[in-house]
């Protein structure tokens, strides 16, 4: 998580936009909404945002791996493999990321954080077709059954993230098939065009790795 390290609030001022660094406190009180400037602005002057093509296409990229909390290599990594499957490369990535067991975290509700989403795997708490898994860039399969430990049933940041998914009217993907009340959830197939749920601009990010 070197990447996320506090303060978190600077990556969002930094690229312009929410990216959901900070859980709950995302949705109530966002330092974004009332400092839209670029991080250091007033005593720098660089309240306006100016940009090349090239840094439009860095800044999107940026965006998307500070959304996910991944490094540069692993980032690298998704885009390789992304460019050996068929099909748009972009979209390849975007899906790639999509099916990572963290994202899966917060498609279920059960993470409003990367850093959260992240913890909670890494500390052992969600098992894969009744098997412990660990890793949080572990890539979930059509048939992949993904249960929270039943011991964390009542563990308070689950119940909030919960809560708060609830609250602000978010569904489940498609490709999902949750059962809440077991906190149990079923991978019906991989996610397909439109349905991966970063707001980046795909293209950008490909031509970024392209033109290097
Ligand atoms: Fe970004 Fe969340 Fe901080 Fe707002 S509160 S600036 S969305 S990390």
């Amino acid at each position: 998580m070197s990447n996320l390290c506090p303060p978190v609030c600077k990556m969002c001022r930094r690229e312009g936009v929410k990216l959901f660094l900070k859980g709950e406190k995302c949705f109530t009180k966002c330092i974004l909404e009332k400092r839209p400037s670029l991080p250091g602005a007033p005593a720098r002057g660089k309240s306006k945002r100016k940009t090349t093509d090239y840094g439009l296409r860095l800044r999107e990229k940026q965006k998307l791996k500070r959304m996910i909390g991944i490094n540069e290599a692993q980032m690298r990594r998704y885009y390789s493999e992304a460019q050996r499957q068929t099909g748009s490369t972009g979209e390849n990535m975007l899906k790639l990321l999509d099916v990572r067991l963290d994202s899966v975290m917060r498609h279920l509700g059960l993470a409003t954080s990367p850093r959260f989403a992240r913890q909670l795997v890494g500390h052992g708490h969600v098992f894969i077709n009744g098997r412990r898994v660990t890793l949080p860039s572990y890539h979930v399969r059509p048939g992949d059954v993904v249960q929270v430990n039943p011991k964390m049933k009542e563990n308070f940041f689950l119940q909030l993230s919960e809560q708060g998914f609830e609250r602000r009217g978010s569904v489940t993907p498609g490709w999902i098939n949750w059962n809440k009340a077991e906190r149990k959830a079923e991978i019906l197939r991989l996610p397909e065009k439109g349905e991966t749920h970063f707001p980046v601009n795909d293209q950008y990010i490909v031509e970024f790795y392209t033109r290097r």
